[in-house]
């Protein structure tokens, strides 16, 4: 690192701190990982995030190499009082893992993954991908449930609650988190499990990164593949409203091995696809079956009919492979998202014509909207076992809106949003908070998702972990006074 005058960093208040030389010096020198800043090699690298519509730059990166160096930088940036941002794999879409002018303290060197196959656990550090951990896990053929992109970071998918294909059988990411290490503001690594800390835990389940930088998770793993069952046709969005009823009426019935998501996207302009289809509108009702590949393919036949596909991906796929299916589609910095959902009431008549109809005017041919359906064993976690909040909601609707031009931003993000507050007659309220578009709304988002009580018991977690709100680029609860 070249070192020249004194550097001036962003303050927690809003205000600046000027650090002189020595007290950089000094920080860096008691990294592992490293210390970069503006003009050093790989600034630019570290600071952007996936979501290409963030630019931030922050005065100092923290490179962390394990827990040491993370303890180091919560100290620094707690006893000066800094601005701090964490970063897990950098996916989320509101972009609060960096920050203008503050203290960036990224977890990027950090993906290790260990598996007992004996336990069927995993230990999953706090920079880890989906990637990552599924790669080792599918060493013993086991898998955590978690999402379904595999850029996607442990951590923040994670300590959001953690939906994906096996939630229906084994519950969110959350319902199968064992124990976390976690480095709190005081600069302690705490151990937070049932029997240690277990408020600590509670918070973690859905609170997000309020509580501390978590170093690593101990998951519980389940037998996955390695082959599971795709059901992907891909049809004409002109069989919008037929395809949404039948996969709706196939999931109610579904036995809790399919994980499921309703997508109304537009055929990519990708060398996989017919170049005739490319650009077209279409629906996919997508189900994904765990376990006997022949009774899967059996049981998806009766959305394989729903009339003649643009294109079928259909079939026994390897575990690995579906997990990265979706990565070309949604890449780092290529793109620009507004990623916001809603909760649905459900998908009566009145809700599948209001989509259909409101779906055909997409404004561009990147955005995807998802449906998931919720239920099976995710439901049957009370709402107030953990921070996430209810439980039992039918459905999740994801407008995952995405473009490729900056000068669009502004109508894709205009249309998502007017979308997403028309939608609000078919919702109860809340929303999923691993998506929340870019958390404009404040703390009201949160409260409105985990739910008042939730929210009271994660302020005074945070008045105890985090009285002075250092971890506050996320999505925040302010500590109870
Ligand atoms: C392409 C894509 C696909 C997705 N698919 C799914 C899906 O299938 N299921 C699902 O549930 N979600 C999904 N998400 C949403 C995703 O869970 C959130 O965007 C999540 O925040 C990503 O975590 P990250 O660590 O990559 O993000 P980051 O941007 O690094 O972190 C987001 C926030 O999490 C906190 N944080 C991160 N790491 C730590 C840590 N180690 N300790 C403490 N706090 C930390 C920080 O507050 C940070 O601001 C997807 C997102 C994208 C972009």
């Amino acid at each position: 690192m070249t070192v020249a005058a004194g550097v001036r960093v962003a303050t927690r208040d809003g205000g600046a701190t000027e650090l002189d030389e020595q007290t950089v010096q000094a920080f860096a020198a008691n990294l592992r990982g490293g210390l970069v800043r503006p003009g050093d090699p790989g600034y630019d690298e570290g600071r952007l995030l996936w979501n290409g519509i963030m630019d931030k730059r922050p005065a100092l990166i923290t490179h962390c190499s394990g827990a040491a160096d993370v303890i180091a930088a919560v100290n620094f940036a707690r006893t000066h009082d800094l601005l701090l941002a964490v970063r897990g794999g950098g996916h989320g879409v509101a972009g609060r893992a960096a920050c203008d002018d503050g203290l960036m303290l990224d977890l990027s060197l950090m993906r290790g993954v260990r598996v007992d196959p004996r336990a069927q656990t995993a230990r999953v550090q706090g920079g880890a991908t989906l990637g990552d951990m599924d790669r080792e896990t599918q060493v013993f053929n086991l898998a955590v449930p978690s999402g379904v992109v595999s850029s996607t970071g442990v951590a923040g998918l994670a300590l959001g609650g953690g939906t994906g294909w096996q939630m229906r059988k084994r519950g969110l990411s959350i319902d199968n988190l064992v124990s976390a290490d976690v480095v709190t503001a005081d600069g302690e690594l705490k151990i937070a499990s049932q029997t240690e800390n277990p408020d600590l835990f509670w918070g973690l389940r859905g609170g997000g990164g309020n509580f501390g930088v978590v170093t690593s998770f101990e998951f519980r793993a389940y037998p996955v593949g390695p082959m599971v069952v795709l059901c992907a046709p891909f049809y004409s969005a002109d069989l919008a409203a037929p395809a949404l009823r039948a996969w709706r009426d196939f999931m109610r019935e579904a036995p809790e091995e399919f994980g499921a998501s309703f997508l109304w996207w537009s055929v990519p302009a990708n060398p996989y696809f017919p170049a005739e289809h490319h650009g077209k509108k279409c629906v996919i009702p997508l189900v994904v079956y765990v376990g006997d590949l022949a009774r899967g393919q059996q049981l998806i036949q009766p959305l394989l009919s729903l009339g003649t596909p643009l294109v079928d991906l259909s079939g026994p796929i390897p575990w690995t492979v579906l997990q990265g299916m979706f990565d070309p589609f949604v890449p780092r910095r290529n793109l620009q998202y507004y990623w916001k959902s809603i909760y649905l009431n459900g998908l009566g008549d009145e809700a599948v014509d209001f989509l259909v109809e409101r779906a055909a005017a997409i404004p561009s041919t990147y955005t995807y909207w998802v449906i998931l359906p919720f239920g099976g064993a995710m439901s049957r976690v009370g709402a107030e076992d953990t921070a996430f909040g209810r439980r039992d909601i039918p459905y999740l609707l994801e407008f995952d809106s995405m473009w490729a031009n900056p000068d669009e931003a502004e109508r894709n993000i205009e249309s998502t949003r007017r979308m997403w507050a028309e939608t609000q007659r078919h919702s109860p309220g809340g929303l999923y908070l691993n998506f929340p578009g870019f958390a404009e709304e404040g703390d009201s988002l949160v409260r409105a998702s985990v739910g008042s009580a939730n929210y009271q018991r994660l302020a005074a977690i945070k008045a105890k972990y985090d009285p002075t709100n250092l971890f506050r680029l996320n999505m925040n609860v302010k500590p109870q006074e």
